[in-house]
């Protein structure tokens, strides 16, 4: 079992009461069983359980508590590769396809998050995505042509614009309508509850330790503490735990990343619109504001899966977050008063893995690995209903563990 995260974290702190759920026990039957109760899992419980197919998520420790409560919950279509890059690597057509997918992954988590009786501090919000320096800004004014071109909401701002809107000048930037944030933990709690009370199972403290198929095709699941399962279909929404993946499988580098929050702010107006702000630099630094006026600010990626332990090692890196902001906004408060190092996965050519295991019948892997990975949660979580329906996704060929372009890296 790896080590998630380090350090002091914010999200779940914003909330005065967690629901608890029940171990498994005995011997439950389910058309779905998930594993996993993080960001992943619970979409998918949520979007089966709307759907009329009953569903199970099984977690180890806590709903949320992985990677989902490390997340900084910024929500774009935008990706870690950019549209023109992702073209040069799948061709145009799929590039958009993919895209014009994360919008619209984008677009239902505003209508979850809208439909849910729970709190979520869901935002529509824009992007700014500035040119880190003059070296980057035909890459970046070339991703702009592109994504425009391609009926993207987008807009090209230059020095000036920047300079009149923010504390700072950069080189140029993209505008991006149609993104969101979101208090990730708060979101997922209130998916958990709302799925509940619309018949989806959860079951908290439950280790999944073994996997069998009858050969009458259902699946059973064994927990360490000898409970179990059977259901017709099982999804892994395991997050970064590759050895659950049965090797081969899933091409991925976990690595470790860096993020703060600061203390309230007296006021947020140089912010123009809080809007949300990332870079062409790579790693890249990203923030953005929450509801109660404070500022999440996260980057520094390092090739290492464990999270940094020692308090010390972490408190000098996370100081160039504070440093990087302070640098943006001089006249805000760049203290940190939560701040953590958190397991990261990425896959080796940029795309989440969805889809089904192509050697197992029924079943199905829901990875969204990479910067967007709620994003990716919301797809995976419409995409695997669709095939658990027994019907086809267009997605399939782009994001599933066969795809062609897994085999070149
Ligand atoms: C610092 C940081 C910032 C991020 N920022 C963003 C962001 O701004 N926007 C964004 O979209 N994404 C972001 N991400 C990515 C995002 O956190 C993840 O994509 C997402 O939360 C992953 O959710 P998940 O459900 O796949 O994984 P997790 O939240 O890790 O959940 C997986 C769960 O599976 C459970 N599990 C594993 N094995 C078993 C088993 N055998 N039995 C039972 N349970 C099991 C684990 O206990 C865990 O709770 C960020 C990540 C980090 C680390």
């Amino acid at each position: 079992m790896m080590d998630h995260h380090t350090g002091k974290l914010y999200w779940p702190l914003t909330m005065t009461h967690v629901e608890k759920y029940p171990v498994l026990s005995g011997k439950e039957k389910v058309q779905v069983a998930i594993i996993g109760g993080g960001m992943s899992g619970i979409c998918c419980g949520l979007v089966l359980a709307r759907s009329g197919i009953s569903a199970c998520v099984i977690e180890r420790e806590q709903v949320a508590g992985a990677s989902t409560s490390a997340n900084t919950g910024l929500l774009q279509f935008s990706n870690d590769v950019m549209l023109s890059e992702l073209a040069g690597q799948i061709g145009r057509k799929d590039a958009v396809r993919f895209y014009q997918a994360c919008v619209h992954a984008v677009e239902q988590l505003a209508i979850v998050a809208a439909s849910l009786p729970g709190g979520t501090a869901f935002r529509r919000q824009r992007s700014l995505y500035y040119a880190s320096s003059e070296q980057d800004l035909p890459k970046l004014r070339a991703e702009y042509d592109m994504l425009h071109s391609n009926g993207f909401a987008v807009d090209w701002w230059g020095p000036d614009d920047i300079a009149s809107r923010f504390p700072f000048r950069k080189p140029g930037a993209i505008v991006t309508s149609g993104d969101a944030d979101v208090n990730p933990f708060h979101f997922v709690q209130s998916m958990a509850r709302a799925g509940a009370a619309e018949g989806l199972l959860i079951r908290e403290h439950t280790d999944i330790v073994s996997h069998t198929a009858t050969n009458t095709g259902i699946h059973r699941l064994e927990s360490a503490d000898g409970s179990s399962i059977e259901a017709e279909h099982v999804i892994y929404a395991v997050g970064y735990e590759p050895e659950e993946l049965r090797g081969q499988l899933v091409k991925a580098s976990i690595n470790r990343s860096f993020a703060g929050v600061t203390r309230v702010q007296q006021s947020l107006s140089p912010w123009h619109q809080q809007m949300m702000i990332w870079e062409t630099a790579r790693p890249y630094l990203y923030m953005r504001t929450t509801i109660d006026g404070r500022i999440v600010i996260g980057g520094l990626d390092e090739e290492n899966p464990n999270p940094v332990q020692g308090e010390n090692a972490r408190h000098k890196r996370i100081r160039q977050l504070s440093e990087q902001l302070s640098n943006l906004f001089p006249m805000l408060d760049s203290e940190l008063e939560y701040e953590w190092s958190a397991a990261f996965g990425e896959s080796r050519d940029n795309l989440p893995f969805i889809g089904r295991d192509p050697s197992q019948t029924n079943v199905y892997y829901c990875l969204g690995y990479g910067g967007n990975g709620t994003v990716y949660s919301m797809m995976a979580a419409h995409m695997l209903r669709d095939l658990i329906r027994g019907e086809s996704h267009p997605l399939e060929e782009i994001v599933g563990l066969t795809r062609p372009t897994l085999a070149n890296v």
